[in-house]
C-alpha cells in the first residue's frame, strides 16, 4: 500500500474511531454528550492523529519526549508541549497544522532550535518539528534545501561543488530560523543575507495549503518571508537559494587593551562605513571574570588578502593592536573556524540587540562601554558584539523584502552567558545587563533584529516601516491568527 493510501485509510479508520481521547489543557476541547446524556469533554485525538503520520508523535510520558522539546539553549528545558510532531514529510506537517486548528491548539514550527527566546517550543500546544526534513540538493548554481537542514550540512554537501552561501556562523543552526529572519554573518557585506540569496520557498500556510513562495508566485508573501521571522506566517518546508563560489578567505583577528576600547569602537563605526564590499569585521567588548574588559574584532576579507583590511582598521582606530593573527582559510576551514567546530554544545543565553541607525557619538560610545565595565565588576558574562552591514546588505532595495535595516550601520548584540541550570540572580543580573545596553544606546537605536528576539519587547519593533506591509500579508495568509504566540506579529 503505498503511504498515500495507507493515510487515507488511517484517516478514515481514525474518524470512526475517535473515542479513547486524551486532554489538553490549552484546548477548548469540544463538548459531546455521553450516552448517560451528561456533558462529557472530548480532547483531541492524539492516537489517530498519531497513527496518520508518516512522522512520529512525541507525548508527555513517551520515551523520547524529553528529547523531543529540548532546544539549544537549556533555559527552555521545563516548557512542555502537549505534543511534538517530528516531521517525516510535506504532508505530515500540513496534517499537524490541520490537527492544531481543528483541536485550538497553539502550534510552533521547530527547525535548528536556536531561537532566543524559546520560540520554537510552547506550554501545553504543538511543535511541529521539521529537522527530519534535511535533504541538500544542488545543481546549476543553486540548492535546494529542506527546512530542517543546519548550517554545517549545508557548508559541507555546498562544499563539494566549490560553492557556499552567506550564513550565520554557528554549525547547528537552522537554515529556517536564520533565513527567515534575515541571516547575518562573514558574507553579509560581499553577498547580502541568507534570506537575500532566498529563490523561492515551499510553505504550508496555516490553511493547510501548500504553496509556492517565490517572485510569481505568492509573490506577497515571499516579500514576507524574507526577513519577516520564522513563526508568523506558515511552516517552511524547503528553500531555494542562489550560492556563491567557496573560495579562500582572509582572516584577521586583532585585540587591544581595555585603555583603547573607545578609540577601537569609534574606528570600528568607521570601518563598517568605509572598508571595501570585500571587508568585513564584526567587534567584541568582553567582560572578563577578572572585572576587566577585553576588545577583539574578528575580521574577513572575501578577496583572500586579509592584511589590508586589518591595517585599514588598526588606522581608522588609530591605534595599533597589541595582539595580531592573519591568516589564509579554505571555506571548510572557515566555518569550523567561525563556529567553533562541527558541532556546537546547547548552551545557557539571554540576549537582545540593537539596530545602529548611524555611528555612535562618543558619549554614546562611552556609555557603551560601561555598560560591559559595570557587568565585568559585577560577575555577568556579558558582551557586546557589534556586527558591521551595508556594503551588498545596503545595496537591497529598502523595500525589497521584509528585511527593514537595509540602511543600518550594524546591529549591537547584548549577549549574557548564564549557567544551566540558572538561578534567579544570574538571569536578573542578564536582564540587568541587556536593559542597561538599550538604555546606553537609545538614542541610535532603530529598532531590533528578529534573529535575536527578546522577551518583554514589542515583536513590532522588529521591522521599522515594514510593519504594515507585513501585517496586510499576515492578514492575507493568516486572517484569523493562527500562528500566534508572544514572538510573533502582533
Ligand atoms: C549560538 C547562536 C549563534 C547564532 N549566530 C547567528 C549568526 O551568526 N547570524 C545570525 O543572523 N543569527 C545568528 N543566530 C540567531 C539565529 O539566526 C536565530 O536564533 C534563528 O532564528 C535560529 O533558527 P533555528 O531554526 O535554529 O531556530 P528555531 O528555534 O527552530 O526557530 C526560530 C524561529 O523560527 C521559527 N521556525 C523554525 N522553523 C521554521 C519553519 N520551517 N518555518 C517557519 N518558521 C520556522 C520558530 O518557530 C522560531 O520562531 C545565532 C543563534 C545562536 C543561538
Amino acid at each position: 500500500m503505498s503511504r498515500i493510501d495507507r493515510r487515507s485509510v488511517l484517516k478514515a479508520g481514525g474518524a470512526l474511531a475517535a473515542t479513547a481521547l486524551t486532554g489538553c489543557s490549552t484546548t477548548n476541547p469540544a463538548s459531546t454528550k455521553s450516552s448517560a446524556g451528561s456533558l462529557a469533554v472530548a480532547g483531541p485525538d492524539w492516537a489517530g492523529f498519531s497513527r496518520g503520520l508518516d512522522g512520529t508523535l512525541y507525548r508527555p510520558g513517551d520515551t523520547g519526549y524529553a528529547a523531543s522539546h529540548q532546544l539549544f539553549n537549556p533555559r527552555f528545558d521545563s516548557v512542555n508541549p502537549a505534543g511534538v510532531v517530528r516531521a517525516a514529510s510535506v504532508n505530515d506537517v500540513r496534517e499537524a497544522i490541520v490537527f492544531a486548528r481543528n483541536n485550538k491548539l497553539v502550534c510552533v514550527p521547530r527547525s535548528g532550535g536556536h531561537s532566543y527566546v524559546g520560540a520554537s517550543t510552547i506550554a501545553n500546544g504543538l511543535v511541529i518539528d521539521v529537522t527530519a526534513l534535511r535533504g541538500i540538493t544542488y545543481a546549476n548554481n543553486a540548492v535546494q534545501i529542506g527546512a530542517g537542514a543546519k548550517l554545517y550540512d549545508v557548508h559541507v554537501a555546498l562544499d563539494r561543488y566549490g560553492r557556499s552561501l552567506p550564513t550565520g556562523t554557528c554549525p547547528t543552526v537552522g537554515v529556517a530560523g536564520l533565513a527567515l529572519g534575515g541571516g547575518m554573518g562573514i558574507h553579509t557585506r560581499t553577498y547580502g543575507l541568507t534570506s537575500d540569496r532566498i529563490l523561492s520557498m515551499q510553505v504550508v500556510t496555516a490553511d493547510g495549503g501548500v504553496r509556492t513562495a517565490g517572485p510569481t508566485q505568492n509573490a506577497d508573501l515571499y516579500w514576507a518571508l524574507r526577513g519577516g521571522g520564522g513563526g508568523n506566517l506558515g511552516i517552511v518546508t524547503s528553500f531555494r537559494l542562489a550560492t556563491i563560489g567557496a573560495g579562500k578567505l582572509g582572516f584577521f583577528r586583532l585585540s587591544w587593551p581595555e585603555s583603547k576600547a573607545a578609540a577601537v569602537l569609534q574606528g570600528w563605526q568607521r570601518f563598517a562605513k568605509e572598508a571595501p564590499y570585500t571587508a568585513w569585521a564584526n567587534l567584541h567588548v568582553t567582560a572578563e571574570s577578572n572585572g576587566t574588559l577585553s576588545i577583539h574584532a574578528v575580521g574577513v576579507s572575501t578577496t583572500g588578502s586579509a592584511a589590508a583590511a586589518a591595517a585599514q582598521l588598526e588606522s581608522l582606530a588609530g591605534t595599533k593592536a597589541t595582539g595580531r593573527t592573519v591568516t589564509v582559510k579554505t571555506h571548510m576551514e572557515a566555518v569550523r573556524y567561525l563556529g567553533g567546530g562541527s558541532t556546537s554544545p546547547r548552551t545557557g543565553f539571554l540576549a537582545g540587540s540593537d539596530v545602529l541607525r548611524g555611528p555612535l557619538d562618543a558619549t554614546t560610545g562611552t556609555a557603551l562601554i560601561g555598560v560591559v565595565k559595570a557587568a565585568a565588576r559585577a560577575k555577568v558574562a556579558g558582551s557586546a558584539i557589534l556586527d558591521p552591514l551595508g556594503g551588498q546588505a545596503a545595496k537591497e532595495p529598502p523595500g525589497g523584502s521584509a528585511w527593514p535595516w537595509r540602511s543600518a550601520l550594524g546591529v549591537v548584540q547584548w549577549y549574557a552567558g548564564l549557567p544551566t541550570p540558572p538561578s534567579t540572580a544570574a538571569l536578573r543580573a542578564a536582564q540587568n545587563f541587556v536593559s542597561s545596553g538599550h538604555r546606553a544606546i537609545a538614542k541610535t537605536s532603530a529598532g531590533g533584529y528578529v534573529n535575536y528576539v527578546e522577551a518583554g519587547r514589542s515583536v513590532n519593533s522588529y521591522y521599522g516601516a515594514n510593519l504594515g506591509r507585513l501585517h496586510a500579508v499576515k492578514q492575507k495568509y493568516d486572517p484569523a491568527n493562527f500562528f500566534h504566540t508572544s514572538y510573533t506579529l502582533n
